[in-house]
């Protein structure tokens, strides 16, 4: 029996409204530190409505670490597709490999161990090392934040490098050890379903002793101040099309999307006219140009890329010499290529390019 006495009333409250109130979602099923550390890794990107499709697909394909590990990239890459973040799928599979090479396929069980691996933060070690191996370590992510800076009123700016360390200090504190993994759950799960951005403090059961509540701060708490304004890119993008083969090539450069595929790519200061957009690639200019519905702008963590497209459609007797880093490749291999979410919207919102690749 849990003593309660020992509880924090905040603790006391979130561990009596969990069990009542908990969706049932497959990772909470499990003590599996694999299962887990794939689910935390799609959730830091995606709503649970949109990510659990993809838990299932990636847990299909790759059902255990080793299977992971001994994948090709490319492959990892193709069932990512559409998450994003892509650096993240890199972190993942390089992680894979270091726990079956150095740990012989069995993740490290402690929060100190867990926070060493590549791609894993301080709130996915505490989210494995709870789950998986009852440790009792608070996770800390932005639902926390939101939760304790309301219930206790703490004015502390969270983007202020202080502030994990002092909010992890509060969460630890009202964790209780025996139940570390069920509180950890909880207070996600009540950042998702009852102190969201929009909180419902009506139904709320921790409304008697919220601060936020008393002195009516649910609006303006937790105080975030605004970070980095996001660069603006410019893309223009070529698809160069023969028979049923496309010209393409892969990034490589430090920058986003390292590692996916793309068509003929170059990059403007602003967005302009086609002889300015084509830049170095005017040669093929000489070929049928029509210009594509472009997807406008697609937004990432810290780049807004503005795009426009056009399909230059090489007649089949035209010998036409490589050029830069880019190739032929058959459409069909082409579409079996991981690419950015924002190549996947062009091809998808163009149906001309969707009979000539897909
Ligand atoms: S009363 Fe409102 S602000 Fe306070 S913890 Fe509950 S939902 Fe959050």
């Amino acid at each position: 029996m849990m003593n309660k006495d020992a509880l924090h009333p905040f603790s006391e409250s979130l561990l009596a409204w969990y069990p009542a109130n908990a969706r049932e979602l497959p990772w909470r099923q499990t003590r599996d530190p694999y299962v887990i550390w794939l689910s935390e890794i799609i959730l830091q990107q995606t709503r649970v409505a949109q990510g659990l499709p993809y838990f299932h697909k990636l847990l299909h394909v790759f059902p255990t670490i080793n299977h992971l590990a001994k994948a090709d990239e490319a492959l990892l890459f193709r069932n990512w597709q559409g998450l994003g973040y892509y650096s993240r799928a890199r972190n993942l599979h390089k992680t894979a490999r270091l726990v079956v090479e150095k740990f012989n396929g069995k993740f490290p069980q402690t929060y100190e161990q867990l926070v060493q691996l590549p791609g894993i933060g301080p709130y996915t070690a505490a989210a494995i090392a709870s789950f998986a191996f009852d440790e009792s370590v608070p996770v800390v992510d932005g639902n926390v934040f939101r939760i304790l800076s309301r219930y206790f009123g703490i004015e502390t700016d969270i983007m202020h490098s202080s502030a994990r360390k002092q909010f992890t200090e509060i969460a630890q504190s009202l964790i209780p050890r025996a139940y570390a993994a069920t509180f950890n759950q909880a207070i996600m799960e009540f950042g998702s379903l009852q102190c969201s951005p929009v909180p419902a403090c009506e139904t709320c059961p921790l409304r008697v002793s919220c601060v936020a509540f008393a002195t009516n701060r649910t609006q303006t708490l937790p105080i975030k101040s605004k970070g980095k304004a996001p660069r603006n890119r410019y893309f223009n993008y070529f698809i160069v099309v023969q028979k049923h083969r496309v010209l393409v090539h892969m990034r490589h450069k430090k920058d986003i999307w390292q590692g996916l595929w793309e068509f003929v790519q170059h990059e403007t200061s602003q967005l302009c006219e086609l002889p300015e957009a084509i830049g170095p690639f005017g040669d093929l200019l000489a070929f049928p140009t029509t210009e594509l519905r472009s997807p406008g702008k697609h937004l990432l963590s810290h780049q807004r890329i503005f795009s426009r497209a056009w399909l230059i459609q090489v007649p089949d007797f035209v010998d036409l010499a490589m050029f830069g880093d880019f190739q032929w490749m058959d459409a069909q291999d082409f579409e079996k290529c991981g690419k950015p979410v924002l190549i996947l919207n062009i091809i998808t919102d163009n149906l001309v390019l969707h009979e000539l690749l897909v």
